[in-house]
């Protein structure tokens, strides 16, 4: 006999943190499929957001259609079968179908199973364009579905998934039709257990549907209407969400204690007249700003931004200056050997005057350690073992610590440690504090960013961070020439390095980036300095630098460069941060295209550096207009920060510097630029943690944050 279980026996609702995998209705093999697009639970699956509608509201009766509309109709099936083309290649199924005011063809093409999928007799809803082609009207490539009238279906549950309406078109992936994602969503958006998290006075004042509704309407809205607004909810939900973490995090710091460092400005003073320039304004307001800081007994967490050139370095000096000259130290973060190597050079020679230690720390894992300190241009005790700078580290005899992260691994240890200045980091974890001084007084930190961080960035993943901004230049910088150059021009460019190399000066060569893999990168580079030095430059010396070059090897090559040895300097994308060579006037860029606008001035902010004339050549094979126009926008933006909002634009976030390894939704991504609906989440996010003094209390949304945690990293 067969076993028949009432249906409302096995049913359960499902919830939205229920994995894909424990939901029988979804065959192991789409799993797999949905899985890669890191759909793992329901809520993924209702979070994938359909990037657009066909429109197939127009529902006509057969006989109303007209050629060239898109159209709905509804009728029966008469007839449908299987056809081969006269070439024999395709394979047509034909079917017709009539309602009460006519009939009309449908054709498909090469989906012969559509033949056994639709029955004679059969209700069908048909959604295409109408055509016409010899002598026949017909519907060309519809979608269709089977109308089932089903007994214990609801109103709602009727409606049309694939036909009429507003139709869900989702991201194209491999293997995963956007027929599939509707058949699933729909089947499973009536059985999960739907709770809103978000308060009901937020919802109220903004105007923002339910969650559940929101859901239902933005997989199948009836009205556009309805699809924008449940849109708009769920890009909200996530940034609040964004915000309510960002900002806790902040008061949550705001709650931790830090070392009071009075502002000292005799030394300061001294300091600044001992520069062979005068500080720019925005150097002097962002010095004051942290300054500042450093005299409140909080952590500072702030984020010093200014463009490539800015003088960043001073700035950051001066605040080291001032917690070293109250006998507390600091430590200087790099996130290179040749940039630690160039920070201490650099930082040495601005303290030159001063009473103060610098060392250099720096390690690759089986490297040995060197130091090098000055006191009043003296070194101290030449070159020191590790050990002895460890111990001196320890003592408290060195002020200023420059390094690389080996910086906070455990073995150093700080005797009193305030202030941590970390170049191109942004976020340093309470914990990575605490575990810099070892105590529950944490240390001052300052980051520093060339990279432009455009306003809705600022307030949503660096919601946490103070930025100071350096929004001018030190006077009498030159324009740097920038050039598009297309393939039948490269000739013309080697000839014009020749000669600025004849005139003294020296190039940068940038390969062209390869995501894929380092290893191909390197080859490509490997095998560009190989036809530069052989075959174009063959009377020059060129120098080879990529990320594989042992730290040593580096140091050496970019010593050699820095000091004329040679001419032109092959690089990969290592080049891009931070290095200082005042003589470099030309910076030539293969595969120009293949790099953010952002990026791009970065390498371009190698150059320019001293007093010539410098330039940039952005070379690409492509000649695509998108691509000319994109590096267009290079030659003609005034600053960094506004090639980032436009890199914002075009790309998206996901090149800023830690947006794609954060974790957040695809909607969130999408939205993080949405200034105004970023300005509200946050407004409201601040409202709730104020109200409770930093607390969440609302049960559903406490819940909720427990798991966007788990999912979100902020570097
Ligand atoms: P970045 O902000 O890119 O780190 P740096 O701190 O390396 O910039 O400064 C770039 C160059 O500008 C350095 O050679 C530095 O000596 C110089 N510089 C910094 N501030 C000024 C200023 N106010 N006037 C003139 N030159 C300056
Ligand atoms: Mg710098």
């Amino acid at each position: 006999m067969k076993n028949e279980w009432p249906r409302a026996t096995i049913f359960y609702m499902l919830k939205l943190s229920t994995p894909i995998d424990q939901i029988a209705r979804i065959q192991p093999i789409y799993k797999k499929k949905l899985s890669k697009l890191g759909i793992k639970t329901l809520k993924d699956l209702f979070y994938h957001i359909p990037s657009r509608y066909h429109d197939f509201s127009k529902t006509l009766s057969i006989g109303e259609v007209e050629v060239g509309e898109i159209v709905t109709i509804q009728g029966t099936v008469l007839d449908i079968s299987n056809k081969r083309t006269w070439k024999k290649r395709i394979v047509l199924t034909e079917a017709i179908v009539e309602d009460e005011s006519g009939a009309i063809k449908a054709v498909w093409f090469n989906q012969p199973f559509l033949a056994q999928n639709i029955k004679k007799g059969a209700k069908i809803s048909l959604s295409g364009k109408v055509e016409f082609a010899y002598d026949n009207i017909f519907l060309s490539n519809p979608a269709y579905e089977i109308i089932r009238q089903r007994k214990d279906d609801d109103g709602e549950q009727n409606a049309f998934t694939h036909t009429a309406g507003l139709v869900a078109v989702y991201p194209e992936t491999e293997g995963i039709t956007s027929r599939y994602i509707r058949y699933i969503v729909k089947a499973l958006i009536p059985k999960t257990e739907i709770k809103d998290f978000l308060p009901e006075e937020i919802k109220k004042s903004y105007d923002l549907p339910d969650l559940k509704k929101s859901i239902e309407n933005v997989h199948f809205p009836k009205k556009k209407e309805d699809a924008e607004k449940a849109r708009k909810r769920l890009a909200f939900e996530e940034l609040f969400m964004l915000e309510l973490f960002v900002i806790r995090e902040k008061l949550k710091l705001q709650k931790e204690n830090a070392p009071k460092i009075k502002i000292n400005i005799a030394i300061i003073k001294k300091f600044v007249q001992t520069l062979p320039y005068k500080l720019t304004n925005a150097q002097r307001v962002t010095a004051w700003e942290i300054l500042q800081d450093l005299e409140r007994n909080r952590p500072m967490n702030r984020l010093l931004e200014g463009d490539v050139g800015s003088g960043k370095t001073v700035v950051a000096t001066i605040a080291a200056l001032n917690t070293v000259s109250q006998k507390w130290q600091t430590a200087f973060m790099a996130p290179t050997e040749i940039l630690a190597e160039q920070h201490f050079k650099e930082i040495s020679k601005l303290l030159t005057g001063f009473d103060i230690t610098v060392g250099l720390l720096t390690g690759s894992s089986n490297k040995a350690i060197k130091l090098y300190s000055y006191k009043a241009i003296k070194p101290l005790g030449g070159r020191l073992s590790k050990k002895d700078l460890l111990t001196k580290i320890e003592n408290g005899q060195i002020d200023i610590v420059v390094g690389t992260h080996a910086l906070i691994q455990e073995s150093v240890k700080f005797k009193n440690l305030a202030l941590a200045i970390i170049d191109e980091q942004h976020r340093f974890g309470v914990e990575q504090r605490a575990k810099l001084t070892r105590s529950k007084i944490l240390p001052h930190l300052l980051s520093m960013t060339a990279t432009p961080i455009p306003r809705t960035l600022a307030l949503t993943i660096y919601g946490d961070l103070d930025i100071s901004l350096i929004d001018e230049m030190p006077r009498g910088r030159q324009k740097i020439i920038t050039e598009v150059i297309a393939p039948p021009r490269r000739k013309e460019i080697y000839q014009f390095i020749r000669k600025e190399i004849k005139a003294e000066c020296q190039a940068f060569v940038i390969c062209p980036l390869i995501e894929e893999s380092e290893k191909m990168e390197v080859k490509a580079a490997t095998k560009e300095y190989e036809k530069l030095s052989q075959e174009i430059f063959p009377e020059l010396k060129l120098e080879l630098l990529h990320g594989k070059i042992n730290p040593k090897e580096k140091e050496r090559i970019m010593d050699d460069f820095k000091n004329k040895k040679a001419d032109i300097l092959v690089s990969t994308s290592v080049v891009e941060v931070g290095i200082d060579i005042p003589n470099a006037t030309v910076m030539l860029i293969e595969g120009a295209d293949r790099f953010g606008l952002s990026q791009l001035h970065q390498f371009r902010g190698r150059v320019g550096r001293g007093e010539h004339q410098s330039y940039c050549f952005l070379f690409t094979d492509s000649s695509s207009k998108k691509t000319g126009a994109r590096l267009k926008a290079i030659t003609s933006a005034k600053s960094g920060f506004e090639l980032a909002e436009r890199d914002l634009a075009i790309r998206g976030p996901g090149d800023f510097y830690g947006v794609r390894q954060s974790g957040l939704p695809d909607l969130t991504m999408s939205s993080l630029g949405d200034l105004s609906l970023i300005k509200d989440a946050r407004k409201e996010a601040l409202n709730i943690l104020e109200k409770d003094s930093g607390l969440i209390t609302y049960p559903l949304l406490q819940k909720k944050m427990k798991e966007f945690e788990k999912t979100i990293h902020l570097e």
